[in-house]
């Protein structure tokens, strides 16, 4: 075995006391460079509270046994983009500005946003934690996140998809469903392989499998928890890698939020609701993002001021405090906020409606989001109250040394019940 020549060698040359040959080995770790821990925030989209189980999710269950978890209050719409939006930013969607996976702006006349909208406007209010860790000197790396492709802070129309002044992390990739959560790892640990000079200090990495499984099947059906134990199969291997590596690593477990089981005798089609000609429909689903035609704002506003069975609809200005929603421009004229379990649909459904939906009211019990982390940073074994994800981002300005920013929608007490 060559290590313990090795570490006499460097320990002369360093010139630490050269322990004598009589006395064992030091662990393999102690003859590498040191390397300061890395901090990954990693995305599982749709993955609840309760999936963390021994039997379902066994690396993360020893990740919280080790670290800290808790569930999670996502923000309102309990949808993809605002809420890993949020997570990545901490603003709620309606102060980021990404208040819905389809949304639209006055700026903006005739366009609609999409989940695939990488024009920095929609995107520019909200600074995201990766940028302002390249501001503080923490070089950063995205292999997936909602945002992370757009050029941030980028104005004017693309050029060949550059926006003038756009920025992204110094390493990201565009968004490729067919990359496994397996290749995924490996372009984590891939990065982390590189000389300090050019190795990320904060990575963010995505999984999107157990949200698509819980959409076809249903929240806690076998097919969902199967896709949870192959994202956790894949986050065990990244603890095994880092450790092969010998790079310490604090890892930040999130989900953006929960899911719900629909069926086909819960659906509200909204050509019952509001006369034909009166709407248009941005979103429908667990809530419908409603607009008025041209000059039938009094004739819409009429009919959802009616009470509605398994729904509640209201102007954007009435949308209940506790939402936090409704201030924003691109905010709808009327959101209509079904029960958890119904679905809002433009007309009566053709075919059978299965599987699960999420998008609800934030506290609702089946809305809420799995936390995990663990890594030198973190307490050991403790369970947090439940905190808003707006505390995420504050907990990684922290963790990476960049100063509180006041100007976010605060931290929850989160980072200072989590931390060492
Ligand atoms: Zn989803």
């Amino acid at each position: 075995m060559r290590i313990p020549t090795l570490f006499v060698a460097l320990a002369g040359l360093s010139g630490c006391v050269v322990h004598s040959e009589a006395v064992a080995p030091p662990p393999a770790a102690a003859v590498t460079e040191a390397k300061a821990p890395v901090t990954i925030l990693i995305g599982v989209d749709g993955a609840r509270p309760d999936y963390l189980s021994p039997a379902i999710a066994p690396n993360l269950s020893r990740l919280a046994a080790d670290g800290v978890s808790a569930s999670m209050q996502p923000s309102f719409p309990t949808k993809t983009f605002p809420n890993f939006w949020t997570i990545a930013t901490g603003v709620r969607p309606d102060k980021s500005g990404i208040v819905g996976n389809r949304m639209e702006d006055a700026a903006r006349p005739g366009e609609t946003f999409t989940m695939d909208s990488d024009d920095p406007f929609w995107w520019n209010t909200a600074k995201p934690i990766w940028l302002a860790a390249e501001e503080g000197g923490v070089r950063s790396a995205t292999l997936f996140w909602p945002g992370s492709e757009v050029a941030w802070g980028g104005t004017g129309k693309a050029d060949h998809g550059v926006y003038a002044g756009g920025r992204h992390a110094s390493d990201w990739q565009a968004f490729n469903q067919a990359i496994t959560a397996e290749q995924r790892v490996d372009g984590v640990i891939d990065w982390l392989r590189r000389p300090a000079a050019t190795r990320p200090r904060f990575v963010t990495v995505y999984f999107d499998d157990v949200d698509v499984a819980g959409h076809d099947h249903g929240p806690g059906a076998p097919e969902t928890l199967a896709a949870m134990t192959r994202v956790d199969a894949a986050i065990g291997r990244l603890q095994r890698d880092l450790s092969a590596l010998g790079q310490p690593a604090n890892l930040v477990v999130v989900a953006d939020h929960g899911m719900a089981a629909i069926a086909t005798d819960r659906v509200i089609p909204f050509d019952r609701i509001a006369p034909a000609g009166s709407y248009r429909l941005i979103e429908t689903g667990p809530y419908a993002a409603v607009e008025p035609m041209p000059g039938q704002q009094a004739a819409l506003a009429a009919a959802l001021a009616e009470p509605q069975q398994h729904m509640q609809c209201w102007p954007k200005a009435q949308v209940p405090a506790r939402l936090r929603y409704g201030t924003n421009p691109r905010a709808p004229s009327f959101l209509c906020l079904a029960e958890i379990g119904w679905m809002i649909a433009p007309t009566a459904p053709t075919r059978p409606v299965t599987g699960g939906a999420h998008g609800y009211d934030n506290a609702a019990p089946d809305m809420q989001a799995l936390f995990v982390a663990g890594g030198p940073a973190f307490r050991s074994g403790v369970t947090l109250p439940p905190f808003r994800n707006i505390a995420i981002h504050p907990l990684l300005r922290r963790m990476l040394g960049l100063p509180a920013d006041p100007s976010l929608d605060g931290d929850d007490g989160m980072a200072g019940r989590a931390l060492r």
